[in-house]
């Protein structure tokens, strides 16, 4: 307790008002729970409301929409549920004195508040890899953003990062970023790719011929130079283990290098619990409720692993309410056993870690390498499902029935040839 900083008292506290918060409010409410929603912008939806392009929704809310109608219509749920949520208050600590007493420490314009509540779900979102982490030197010049920070100046500010962009990774946010700067009349001057394939979409990749945008895969940015800003940067061709080869070295004339180079889930509050992480993911280990290894903490959407689809984002926040409200009523998630989930052949991440076998759940996995006509296999339960192409760049969510797996001492998830 903090003597002087007021007390407020919830079930539940959701940390993050992305999509996946949003949901897992909305669900806790529905579920009858106490329920205060966070989120430290001045606005709910995450990273939606920054999205402008379509492509959400067609599983949640089985119409395509943008971003920001995505996260309008579960603001929405949230106004006519009656969930308390409040904007521009920050997490500053979570703090966990039992299985049902949490507290979580937040700043807000009308000051300081400690929220007590008995159980929290983490959907935090992820934070995006920056150029220093890629290993790019050079001069400190303006001009050089995130995929992130880039599209916050253009699409909620209406300002253009650059005239002549470079754009380091082809995963789906690099080749979406690719096509607003062109829309804007920017010109594209390449995107460089470290792997040997593109990490978007196929229908993404599409974008660079629809614009004509040069692609160089295995190729990597090791230098930025300018005087001020951005004026060149320098960029290197790889080999198979993805070693720089010499002499392959070019330079390309640009006056903005945009970052797209991967998210990785914001944790720190949670480590800074005892929370287990996953190195592969990122994120949590975490049960089929979406609880964390310290009981009573859940975790959703981006925070958990890096999802390309906000309807598992959404779904993920969804579940997390429902573990919530399954511990608040029992004391725990109470489980005869923990069947152990395994990375087997091709596959790179994967979550949930460990299955009650009491229940229904699916799956998240992320495959290691780009392979077509492939077979999802559970050799322990002999389970086989046929995918016409596995790619790193599309999370594949697959269901396992509680009939399936209930015998099972653990499972094994490989993706190999049929
Ligand atoms: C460029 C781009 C294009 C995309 N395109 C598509 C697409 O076409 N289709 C699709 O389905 N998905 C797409 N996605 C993916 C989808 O948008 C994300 O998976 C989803 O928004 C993640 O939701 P989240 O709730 O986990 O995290 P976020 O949306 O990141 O929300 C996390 C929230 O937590 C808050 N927060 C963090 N720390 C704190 C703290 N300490 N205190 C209080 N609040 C905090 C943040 O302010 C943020 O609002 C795209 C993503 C990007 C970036």
């Amino acid at each position: 307790m903090f003597p002087g900083i007021p007390m407020l008292n919830y079930d539940v506290v959701v940390i993050g008002g992305g999509p996946a918060g949003m949901a897992a409010a909305a669900r806790a409410k529905e579920l009858g729970l106490n329920v205060l929603l966070l989120d430290e912008n001045d606005y709910l939806g995450g990273i939606l409301p920054q999205c402008i392009h379509p492509g959400f929704g067609l599983h949640y809310f089985r119409e395509e929409l943008t971003g920001p109608e995505f996260a309008a219509r579960l603001a929405k749920r949230l106004v006519e549920l009656g969930v308390e949520y409040r904007t521009a208050a920050r997490v500053m600590e979570i703090r966990n004195y039992s299985d049902l007493e949490k507290v979580v420490i937040f700043t807000s314009p009308s000051g300081a508040y400690q929220a007590w509540a008995k159980a929290v779900i983490y959907a935090a979102g992820a934070r995006e890899r920056h150029a220093f982490e890629i290993g790019i030197v050079g001069d400190r010049v303006a001009g050089v953003y995130t995929a992130g920070e880039a599209q916050t100046l253009m699409d909620i500010y209406g300002v253009l990062p650059g005239k002549e962009i470079v754009i380091v990774g082809s995963g789906d946010v690099g080749l979406i970023m690719a096509r607003r700067f062109a829309l804007e009349g920017a010109k594209v001057k390449a995107v460089i790719e470290l792997m040997p394939y593109p990490g978007g979409l196929a229908r993404n990749v599409m974008i660079l011929r629809d614009f004509d945008i040069p692609l160089y895969l295995s190729h990597k940015v090791v230098e930025v130079r300018g005087k001020g800003r951005v004026e060149r940067v320098k960029v290197v061709k790889v080999d198979e283990n993805l070693n720089e080869i010499p002499g392959s070295e070019f330079w390309i004339e640009a006056d903005a290098l945009i970052i797209s180079a991967g998210l990785v889930p914001s944790v720190k509050k949670l480590t800074a619990i005892g929370v287990e992480i996953d190195p592969s993911t990122g994120g949590p280990v975490v049960n089929d409720r979406l609880e964390t290894s310290v009981p009573g903490v859940f975790a959703a959407g981006n925070a958990l692993l890096i999802n390309d689809l906000v309807d598992y984002v959404a779904e993920q926040g969804e579940l997390a309410a429902e573990g919530a409200k399954e511990f608040i009523e029992n004391g725990g998630i109470e489980s005869r056993k923990w069947i152990r989930v395994e990375k087997g052949e091709n596959v790179r991440l994967l979550a949930p870690h460990r299955l009650s076998g009491e229940r229904d759940v699916y799956l998240y996995l992320r495959v290691a390498r780009p392979m077509e006509d492939v077979e999802l296999r559970i050799p322990e339960v002999g389970k086989r499902v046929k995918l016409s192409l596995a790619t790193p760049a599309e999370m594949l969510r697959v269901k396992l029935k509680a009939e399936e797996i209930r015998d099972a001492e653990k499972l094994t998830v490989e993706v190999v040839r049929e």
